[in-house]
């Protein structure tokens, strides 16, 4: 059995994980209003990504014998006023869920619960995965400015990313 207080952090975990997804589709449906159709399809796979990383969660307390509680999800920002804009904002909340996938993992080192921290490792690499991309694209968007094409070029190599299921959920769809 997991402790208290880490079955409640973790159920928390999953609603911090459907907020972002919905702060992903906020983002996406944005750039999409706005004419970023490749940044609009990042976002949107970001929305998937994030998606997937609730269920991971809601799959290891089925599978731990621990009940899934869903709470509500609270309102999202809905405009950005520059592509730039949208990828600091995600940088900034991307180290704040590196903050919290961390404090999940303190806490299954106090529970010495082995079982919690192997399915947490998986979470602590693809935060430094979620960090550095976002990190790249801000670099990159900072490099063209106010310069149209090269927010074009931006948005066509935005538009080939695809989603891939994450190894945690391979076979369980
Ligand atoms: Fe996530």
């Amino acid at each position: 059995m997991l402790s208290k207080k880490l079955h409640e952090a973790i159920n928390a975990q999953i609603n911090a994980e459907m907020w972002s997804a919905y702060l992903y589709l906020s983002m996406s449906v944005d750039a999409a209003d706005k004419g970023n159709k490749g940044i609009a399809n990042w976002f949107a796979i970001q929305f998937k990504e994030e998606q997937a990383h609730a269920q991971i969660f809601i799959n290891y307390l089925n599978s731990r014998g621990c009940r899934v509680e869903l709470k509500p999800i609270d309102a999202v920002k809905t405009s950005w006023e520059t592509p730039l804009e949208a990828f600091k904002d995600t940088l900034e909340h991307e180290k704040k869920v590196t903050s919290l996938i961390h404090n999940l993992y303190e806490i299954a080192v106090e529970d010495k619960d082995y079982a919690s921290q192997s399915m947490l490792k998986w979470f602590i690499d693809e935060q430094v995965e979620e960090e550095e991309s976002a990190f790249e694209i801000i670099e990159s968007l900072s490099k063209v400015g106010d310069n149209n094409l090269g927010l074009y070029m931006i948005d066509k190599d935005l538009a080939t990313r695809v989603f891939t299921t994450p190894a945690p959920l391979a076979g369980k769809e």
